[in-house]
């Protein structure tokens, strides 16, 4: 298969939590690539950042101030896409608590942001590939932490287990319609989510993490953006149901 896997001039793509972090390496590749990007976050001075940066570098960006917990708002932003051919649903907040002390409150925000936030993201794409007969791809937004568990990790991980199980459920529904459907699950990525998280410790954090993967280092926000273009891209033509850790061979980091 030629490189032109990887183009996806003419494709419309609709990224979530394109204003900081992986969401907005991913918007840029996928720019980078050929593709139309539709950029979706709560934050609009980084939301108008990453839609700059696309076009200063040639690209097509409309930006979409959305939350996306507001199933109404999220649709409308995913309908100006008119033909979605690929859904990256990245936006995503941490949250850290032991499970003795863990309020109905989080839960519910943490359930709400990272696995509501991405099932509607979900949802509204694959009606519309449905409806015009796209072959498209969803990229979910799932985490090592499904793997490992951890230490505070009840919230955020049983939100991002429930994105791994509707990845692989909307895989199987809308696959016969040549629809795919997979997920990323991260280690360590050195974004402002993980720098607010350990705020003061980052330099302790990330040496510790570097040296329990054999390559080294932590991750970058790229390193997973290449992962979401693979996915996105016909070069994942026979990818779906999959989970993709993009993760420096960090098998059990606690
Ligand atoms: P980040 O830099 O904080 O980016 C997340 C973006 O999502 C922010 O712009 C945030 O806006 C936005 N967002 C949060 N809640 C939203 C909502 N309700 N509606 C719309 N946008 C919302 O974090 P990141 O590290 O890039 O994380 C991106 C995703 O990767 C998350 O799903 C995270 O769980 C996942 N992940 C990260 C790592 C890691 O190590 N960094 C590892 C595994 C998985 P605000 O800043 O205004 O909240």
């Amino acid at each position: 298969m030629a490189v032109d896997a990887y183009d996806l001039t003419a494709r419309t793509a609709f990224v979530t939590g394109a204003a900081s972090g992986i969401g907005r390496a991913c918007a840029l590749l996928l720019a980078r690539a050929g593709a139309t990007v539709h950029c979706a976050d709560l934050d609009l001075p980084g939301l108008d950042e990453t839609a700059a940066q696309i076009r200063a570098e040639g690209g097509t960006a409309v930006p979409h101030h959305v939350d996306v917990t507001d199933r109404t708002g999220l649709r409308k932003a995913v309908e100006a896409c008119e033909r979605p051919h690929i859904m990256a649903a990245i936006a995503g907040i941490m949250h850290s608590s032991p499970v003795l002390e863990t309020r109905d409150e989080d839960l519910d925000r943490v359930l709400d942001v990272n696995f509501k936030g991405v099932l509607y993201a979900c949802q509204e794409a694959a009606r519309l590939m449905l409806a015009h007969r796209i072959r498209g791809s969803i990229v979910t937004m799932a985490s090592g932490a499904v793997d490992t568990g951890g230490p505070g990790l009840l919230c955020y991980g049983a939100a991002k287990a429930a994105v791994v199980q509707l990845t692989k459920t909307l895989a199987t529904e809308v696959g016969p319609h040549g629809i795919r459907v997979n997920a990323v699950a991260p280690g360590w990525i050195r974004t402002p989510m993980t720098d607010r998280h350990e705020a003061g410790a980052q330099d302790r954090i990330e040496a510790l993490m570097a040296r329990r993967s054999p390559l080294g280092r932590v991750g970058e926000p790229e390193d997973v953006a290449h992962a979401v273009l693979y996915l996105a891209s016909d070069a994942s033509a026979f990818m779906t149901g999959q989970i993709l850790r993009p993760n420096g061979g960090v098998a059990m980091p606690w």
